[in-house]
C-alpha cells in the first residue's frame, strides 16, 4: 500500500491559506473543517505548514496578541513532503523522524493531497484486518 492508494479513497482536497492570513483565521478554518493542519501557499508555491501545535505554541508564548500574527511568522517553513509512490512504511518513518502528523503530497512540484497520521492508522488497520481474515480462511481450508 502506498500514498496513491490512500489518496484514492480520501481524495485530493487540501486546506490552504496564504501567508498573510492571521492565526485567528487559521484557527477558525481548522475548527470549521475539523482538521489539524493547513498548508500555506504563495500562489502555486508551497511555503509552509501550520498545525494546531503551532497555534498553541504561539498563544502560550505571546498570549492573545498571537491571534493577529500573520501565518508567515508562525508557520513551519521547511516542509517535508511525500510522493504518490511512497510506501506507508516510508511515510510512517518520515512522520516518526520529524515528529509531525501531516505530510503534504507533491508530484511534479504540484501539491496534490495531504496525508495525516489518522489516514495512515485507518489504512494500516484495514490492511491488518484483511490479512487476518485471509489467514483465518487459509487455516480453515486446512491447506
Ligand atoms: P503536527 O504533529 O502535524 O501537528 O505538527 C507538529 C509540528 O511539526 C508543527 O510545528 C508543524 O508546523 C510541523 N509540521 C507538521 N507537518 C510538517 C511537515 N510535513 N513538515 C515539516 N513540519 C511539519
Amino acid at each position: 500500500m502506498n500514498v496513491a492508494t490512500i489518496l484514492k479513497s480520501k481524495g485530493s482536497d487540501v486546506a490552504k491559506l496564504g501567508p498573510d492570513v492571521s492565526l485567528q483565521d487559521a484557527a477558525r478554518l481548522l475548527t470549521e473543517k475539523r482538521i489539524g493542519a493547513v498548508v500555506i501557499m504563495e500562489g502555486d508555491r508551497l511555503v509552509g505548514i501550520l498545525s494546531e501545535r503551532d497555534i498553541v505554541k504561539a498563544v502560550s508564548q505571546q498570549g492573545a496578541v498571537a491571534l493577529t500574527t500573520p501565518l508567515r511568522e508562525v508557520m513551519t517553513s521547511r516542509v517535508v513532503t511525500c510522493g504518490l509512490n511512497d510506501s506507508v512504511d516510508e511515510i510512517m518513518d518520515s512522520m516518526t523522524a520529524g515528529r509531525f502528523r501531516h505530510l503534504p503530497v507533491v508530484e511534479n512540484e504540484r501539491l496534490i493531497g495531504i496525508i495525516s497520521i489518522g489516514d495512515v492508522v485507518k489504512h494500516r488497520m484495514a490492511e491488518t484486518v484483511m490479512e487476518t481474515e485471509a489467514l483465518k480462511l487459509y487455516i480453515a481450508s486446512g491447506a
